[in-house]
């Protein structure tokens, strides 16, 4: 992004961002944080398939899924799909 470009928040309401939105860092528009239990989490990875945002990754090293915040946007969807309630959402 150079410095003459506007962010999500500078658009118009209803305006398209022509760009890809990777550069903004979504994440600050949310209000609940999902917070994982690991001892509930059976690594089936229904959220990293469900997450509209693409924050839930499968890291192969870790054997584990990563939330990655910046993008996060707490619509609540991994909790809601997630099928041992391992994902509750906490207010900030
Ligand atoms: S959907 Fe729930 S159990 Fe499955 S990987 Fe995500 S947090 Fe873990
Ligand atoms: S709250 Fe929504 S955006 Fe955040 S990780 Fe869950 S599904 Fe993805």
């Amino acid at each position: 992004m150079t410095s003459k470009d506007k962010n999500w928040k500078e658009i118009a309401p209803a305006g398209v961002c022509s760009k890809s939105s990777k550069s903004f860092l979504t994440g600050d528009w949310k209000t609940y944080t999902p917070i994982r239990d690991v001892k509930k989490c059976v690594r089936c990875l229904t959220c990293v398939i469900f997450c509209p945002d693409g924050a839930i990754n499968w890291v192969p090293d870790k054997k584990d899924i990563e939330f990655d915040m910046s993008y996060c946007k707490g619509c609540g969807i991994c909790a809601n799909e997630c099928p041992t309630k391992a994902i509750t959402m906490k207010l900030e």
